[in-house]
């Protein structure tokens, strides 16, 4: 891939992937059976600089390009989705909308914080009644003696536990449809203080916690066990004025942006996962011995190993293509899409053969394939499901044929 990839890229690689072997790999198990957030390696994350990669260097970024993003976020993910989405959802989810259409002061307060990994951020869209149709937010912000007063629940927003700063999406011109929704910033305390504390992560004192905004029960899920995914209850929350986001009426338009560039995070994931799981199915095939010889000498098997390699190829090229657009100021929505929808299905279909390659032993947790797999199935679904990026890409293809009219 070198059309994409130069030698510091190959560098930060190597350094994650040294990482996620020594770090990673001994606790991956563990973690996803007790469903733990592994607090030990976030705050080693963040002293690598990893919570803060694409963010420029004078908010506490490391000020890399985009790629070096997506390729950390692949590069962990092949050893572990949880840690690839605790990456990817504060970064992209949980700071990028500050820093794209916050203030100064905003910026100023809190993306430094999130940059350092001092404190973890998030993301409130969905809703009981808004998931793909986000639009259809019922959370409500009403003007009060210069602030706002906001009341809704956000469901299966990623860090609403562990994290400290989200921006979400709130109703404020009922009459306006999806232009009558804007962004704030709500902050609340960790639900985990002492192992935040352990680690020394967040409680920043002055952070200025917003009344009325609590996590409530943690999912218990099929993967990404690891990381953290509860409802975020607003309750007669107290905004300020200064915590608005954006203009009145721009927050649906700034979070579908925000979501173009999670889709291609979500893409790298995807890739990472399937890396990993073809990775597994090739040793294993060359070790295991069945008939008098290797698996892997069986032409169906190496057929299938083939397809998958060339296929994950394939999903390199839209996912690094759509980064390369992003980078250059281009418009990406249509390539995201496209590198959302091929990596999360190629990444279900390369996990589900990998563990039938690797027969009993795929589908023993004692091999990290099992883990892929339900892992994978989430990256079909978060951040816009298949059928809605087929929806974007459509949407795409009559504007380009057909113009807006
Ligand atoms: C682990 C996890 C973490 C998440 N993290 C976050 C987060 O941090 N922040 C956040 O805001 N959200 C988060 N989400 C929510 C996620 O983005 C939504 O689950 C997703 O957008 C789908 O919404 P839904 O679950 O309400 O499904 P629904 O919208 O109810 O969809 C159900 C099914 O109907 C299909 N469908 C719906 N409409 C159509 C249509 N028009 N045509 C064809 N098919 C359709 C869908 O594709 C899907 O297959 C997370 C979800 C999970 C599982």
């Amino acid at each position: 891939m070198d059309l994409y990839l130069n030698d510091d890229h190959r560098a930060f690689v190597k350094k994650v992937r040294g990482f996620a072997e020594d770090a990673i790999v001994p606790v991956a198990r563990e973690l996803d059976h007790e469903s733990r957030f592994p607090w030990d390696n976030v705050k080693a994350m963040a002293e690598m600089g990893l919570l803060g990669v694409p963010i420029p260097r004078e908010l506490g970024g490391q000020g890399l390009d985009g790629l070096t993003y997506l390729l950390t976020v692949q590069e962990l993910a092949k050893y572990d989705a949880s840690h690839a989405i605790t990456v990817s959802a504060h970064t992209t989810l949980g700071t990028t909308p500050i820093l794209n259409f916050g203030t100064e002061a905003q910026k100023e307060r809190f993306v430094p914080r999130l940059a350092r990994g001092e404190i973890l951020g998030g993301f409130g869209l969905t809703e009981p009644g808004a998931g793909s149709d986000a639009s259809g937010s019922r959370t409500r912000a009403v003007r009060e003696n210069g602030g706002w007063r906001l009341n809704g629940s956000k469901i299966f927003i990623t860090h609403a536990g562990v994290g400290e700063v989200f921006t979400v999406t709130a109703v404020t011109d009922p009459e306006q449809g999806s232009k009558g929704i804007t962004n704030f910033i709500v902050t609340k305390p960790s639900t985990d203080p002492d192992d935040a504390g352990r680690v020394g992560m967040g409680s920043v004192e002055d952070l200025g916690y917003t009344p009325g905004v609590k996590a409530g029960k943690k999912e218990d899920k099929m993967g990404w066990r690891a990381s953290d995914t509860r409802e975020l209850l607003l309750e007669d929350a107290e905004v300020a004025d200064d915590h608005r986001v954006g203009e009145e009426g721009r927050g649906f338009i700034n979070f579908m942006k925000t979501l173009d560039s999670g889709r291609i995070g979500i893409a790298a994931l995807s890739l990472g996962i399937a890396e990993g799981a073809v990775d597994a199915a090739l040793h294993w095939t060359n070790r295991r011995k069945q008939f008098g010889k290797k698996i892997f000498d069986f032409q169906p098997v190496q057929f299938r190993l083939a397809d998958l390699a060339t296929e994950i190829e394939a999903a390199k090229h839209l996912t690094y293509h759509a980064a390369w657009l992003m980078e250059k100021g281009r418009p990406f929505s249509r390539e995201a899409a496209m590198a959302k929808l091929f990596a999360s299905e190629l990444c279900m279909k390369a996990t589900i053969e990998c563990v039938q390659l690797m027969g009993g032993a795929g589908y023993s947790d004692q091999q990290p394939v099992e883990r892929m797999l339900r892992d994978a199935k989430v990256c079909e679904i978060g951040e816009g499901t298949s059928e809605i990026q087929r929806m974007v890409i459509a949407r795409h293809l009559v504007r380009e044929a057909f113009g807006n009219a």
